[in-house]
């Protein structure tokens, strides 16, 4: 028996619920603790121990979050009306990924994760596309009116001083409708350095998209916060690590995206990020293949898989059916936590084992042995579905007989 690869500062680690539930503890029992003296502060995120906490455990694992650096999370229920009868719970709790957000005030990077034998329904696309989103504001905070008849529609401005300022939205001439929106500097320039400090991290281009031409204020200032961030805090970082930050018309960023090969990281607004992270989602095969990572402005993160607790396969488990649930997301995010741990504490050999994890993953599934949500899409000629515990043992086969196990204890 060897030694284990040791860590220093523990991950907080936060569980979650079903499905995703039951992937969390075989892909640990498999892959991660037979190779790594794991370390983690354990927060039970599952609805039932956030009912029984009145939903504190979220908050306390967000604040453990700001207090250790990095964070795996598992999927969770956001509770809806039919899982407040199902789970019987005290309240309708409020989404866990909602709170954490509220608490570190993040931006959300999702990556997919590519195979060789899943081929993006986008012919050129040969390298992951990384939509950043900005998370705060614009529709997704704002007031709207249905206007009955005619009459004027005015933007007022009050200071609180006395001052005031007026701008006429229109004159309303018969019935229509009207928004109101807002957004903040603070917010933006977070959400600027975030994706700065992201692209810097995977050594990628980072494009910015609005529609400046048109919202000469409000997009505007969107475009001017990322520049004189960039200028004043970035330039010189990006040059020296050879990457480029490139902003353009989000018309003309789709337009590129679609012939581009891919490999950047693209920053978008909130309503556009919501439609594109889809898009590309999509675009790139599988939901399932989509990993998610919240950074902080301060540099905290928390690692995710992108999809939910996957309810349809959990109900088939408790029916003891088989289920062919992929847990690759969720390898990911124990990966990506596992190697900025590795990072942070300068432990190259705890980044290593990361890399070699995600490697024989993808290999796996490159030798044909898949998931069935894969299955469907790939085009590997002798390809083999399995479920998601054999799939995590042939992952496991190929770590230790590459020898690239590292130190194993068996
Ligand atoms: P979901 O869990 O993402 O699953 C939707 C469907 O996508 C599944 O039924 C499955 O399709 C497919 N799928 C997703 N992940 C998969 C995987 N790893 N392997 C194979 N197939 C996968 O979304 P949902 O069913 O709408 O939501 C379930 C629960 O998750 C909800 O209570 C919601 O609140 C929660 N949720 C949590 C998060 C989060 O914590 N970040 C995010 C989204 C949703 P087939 O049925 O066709 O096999
Ligand atoms: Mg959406």
């Amino acid at each position: 028996m060897t030694t284990k690869i040791r860590m220093t500062t523990p991950l907080v680690e936060m569980d979650g619920d079903e499905m995703t539930r039951i992937i969390w503890k075989m892909l640990k029992q498999t892959l991660i603790e037979p190779y790594v003296d794991l370390r983690t502060e354990y927060y039970d995120l599952g609805l039932e121990h956030r009912n029984e906490t009145n939903d504190e455990v979220t908050v306390a694992a967000a604040h453990a979050t700001r207090r250790l650096g990095v964070a795996v999370k598992c999927a969770t229920v956001t509770p809806n009306a039919q899982r407040v009868e199902e789970y019987k719970l005290k309240e309708m709790w409020k989404s866990p990924n909602g709170t954490i957000r509220a608490i570190l005030d993040g931006t959300v990077f999702r990556v997919p994760i590519l195979v060789d034998c899943i081929e993006p329904f986008v012919r050129t696309w040969k390298k992951p596309i990384t939509l950043a989103r900005h998370a705060y504001g614009d529709i997704y905070r704002d007031v709207e009116m249905y206007i009955p008849g005619k009459g004027r529609a005015e933007l007022v401005f009050t200071d609180g001083k006395g001052g005031e300022t007026r701008l006429v939205v229109h004159d309303f001439e018969g019935s229509g409708v009207l928004l109101g929106m807002h957004n903040l500097d603070e917010s933006i320039a977070n959400f600027a350095r975030a994706c700065f400090r992201f692209a810097l991290d995977m050594r990628q281009d980072l494009w910015f998209s609005t529609k400046d031409t048109i919202s000469k204020k409000y997009d505007h200032r969107f475009k001017d916060i990322f520049a004189e961030i960039f200028e004043s805090e970035y330039r010189e970082k990006f040059e020296a690590s050879r990457i480029e930050y490139f902003y353009t018309l989000i018309d003309d960023a789709v337009a590129r995206a679609v012939r581009s090969e891919g490999g950047f990281i693209w920053a978008c607004k909130n309503y556009d990020g919501d439609v594109m992270s889809d898009m590309v989602a999509s675009a790139f095969g599988s939901l399932a293949m989509m990993s998610s990572v919240l950074v902080s402005p301060d540099g905290k993160y928390e690692y995710e898989a992108a999809h939910g607790t996957v309810t349809r396969h959990y109900y088939e488990h408790l029916k003891g059916n088989p289920t062919s649930t992929n847990p690759m997301a969720t390898l990911f995010a124990w990966t990506g936590a596992l190697r900025k741990r590795g990072e942070l504490d300068g432990l190259a050999d705890l980044a290593a084992f990361a890399d070699r994890l995600e490697r024989s993953s993808l290999r796996t599934i490159e030798e044909g042995v898949m998931t069935r949500d894969l299955g469907i899409l790939s085009t590997h000629p002798s390809k083999k579905i399995v479920g998601s515990e054999e799939f995590l043992r042939e992952i496991r086969l190929r770590l230790e007989k590459s020898g690239e196990a590292g130190r194993s204890c068996r």
